[in-house]
């Protein structure tokens, strides 16, 4: 792809100042997007900035499949590269985990991704269909031109450009730098935030289903990470994270009070140089996620507990259907965008019930600050 001398760059001959969108962010969400666009012969700009938060080992459910399909990806092209993921076993609500074995899901098995692999195959395929992308790049805060076109600055490492579109869409993760920008607010729904650490390489570590335990104050995850890795996590609200939860021995010293978890890390020292990191991970959504020549996708628009291993489909599938939306209000269907966010509402509406529900479940601990908050939510709020 492209280097931080040279912003951009691409097949098609393309005018270079000038584009149908300019996309800000090349995580899942903004690849997607940018294969569809390219795809409906739309001139499109994928900038990513590299800035993300560490990618931690993910699951992606065996359902993204269709959805790769529908990008003109062939799913086993991740056969390469990522390990398999046979299932889940949760220890949720009873101190005797139950599995979930996609022995039975009709779409096969899912993947534990290796991110930047993952994100990079995205963004390859991008390129391939005739997006610029370009990589390192942070777009900058964009301005309304007087004919409408949005003026952006491109950043690479010492090297500044400006380029025009009709079209921003932003991609940029969690944080929704540019629909932020452009008026859009943010609401939170919980402090979630995870708390990770990669474990030593393990050859005979051949377990391929994912974990979940809960536990008095958040809940416990465990994945493999290619190729024998093998990444753990805490999850809990900012205000019960454990101050003391920031090296490597007092983090194991908490995962040994989780049964389950500790039965899988047992004997394995963490990663040469690993400590552990933290990393936010609420509930959130933006309001709107459209405007004029503007619209949201991914987590930029709604930002999903990864209990429910629904973002990087989310963000697949966003970015599919919001790229449609821009295509189509460019051919003159003004009502498209509007479609989208109202499809953002439903699901996000019932991602909320689920999420209500599940946590429901978990009746142990009831009276712990987590459970409740979880159990008997309050309204979001800014920011
Ligand atoms: C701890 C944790 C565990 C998770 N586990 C799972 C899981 O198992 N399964 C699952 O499906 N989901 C999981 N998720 C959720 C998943 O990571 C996200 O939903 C997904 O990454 C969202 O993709 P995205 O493309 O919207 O944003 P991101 O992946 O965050 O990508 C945003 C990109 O935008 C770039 N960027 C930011 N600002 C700019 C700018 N101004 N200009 C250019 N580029 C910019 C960043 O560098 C980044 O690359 C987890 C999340 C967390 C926090």
């Amino acid at each position: 792809m492209t280097t931080a001398a040279a912003p951009a760059t691409g097949r098609r001959p393309h005018h270079r100042d000038r584009f149908d969108a300019v996309i800000a962010g090349g995580g899942p969400a903004g690849a997607a997007a940018a294969i569809t666009l390219a795809r409906a012969g739309r001139s499109v700009l994928l900038a990513d900035a590299h800035t993300g938060p560490p990618k931690t080992s993910e699951s992606l459910v065996p359902a993204a499949r269709m959805l790769l399909h529908d990008l003109g990806i062939d799913p086993r092209e991740l056969d390469r590269g990522h390990r398999p993921c046979h299932g889940v076993l949760s220890a949720w609500g009873s101190p005797h985990p139950q599995q979930v074995h996609f022995i039975n899901d009709p779409h096969g098995h899912g993947w534990h991704l290796d991110r930047p692999a993952f994100d990079h195959l995205l963004r390859s395929h991008a390129l391939a269909r005739g997006a610029l992308v370009a990589e390192r790049t942070t777009v900058g805060r964009p301005a309304r031109l007087p004919d409408g076109d949005w003026q952006v600055t491109l950043t690479a490492t010492g090297a500044r450009r400006t380029v025009r579109c009709r079209w921003l869409i932003d991609a940029t993760g969690r944080r929704a730098r540019i629909a932020v920008h452009c008026g859009a607010v943010r609401h939170r729904y919980d402090r979630l935030v995870a708390v990770h650490l990669r474990l030593a390489p393990d050859p005979r570590d051949g377990e391929n289903r994912s974990l979940v335990e809960s536990a008095p104050d958040g809940w416990w995850y465990t994945a493999p990470c290619h190729p024998t890795g093998r990444l753990v996590a805490y999850f809990t609200d900012s205000d019960l994270t454990p101050p003391a939860l920031t090296t490597p021995e007092v983090f194991l010293d908490r995962l040994a009070t989780a049964p389950h978890l500790a039965a899988r890390a047992k004997g394995r020292p963490p990663h040469p140089g690993d400590v552990p990191r933290r990393c936010a991970a609420h509930t959130a959504r933006l309001e709107p996620a459209a405007g004029e020549g503007w619209i949201a996708v991914g987590d930029a628009a709604t930002a999903y507990d990864p209990v429910s291993s629904q973002g990087v489909l989310s963000a697949l599938y966003t970015g599919k259907c919001a790229a449609e939306a821009v295509d189509a209000h460019l051919n003159g269907e003004h009502d498209a965008t509007g479609r989208y966010t109202a499809q953002l509402h439903t699901t996000f509406d019932s991602y909320l019930a689920g999420h209500r529900a599940v946590h429901s479940w978990e009746e142990r601990w009831s009276t712990h600050p987590f459970w409740q908050r979880r159990q008997h939510p309050r309204a979001p709020a800014a920011g």
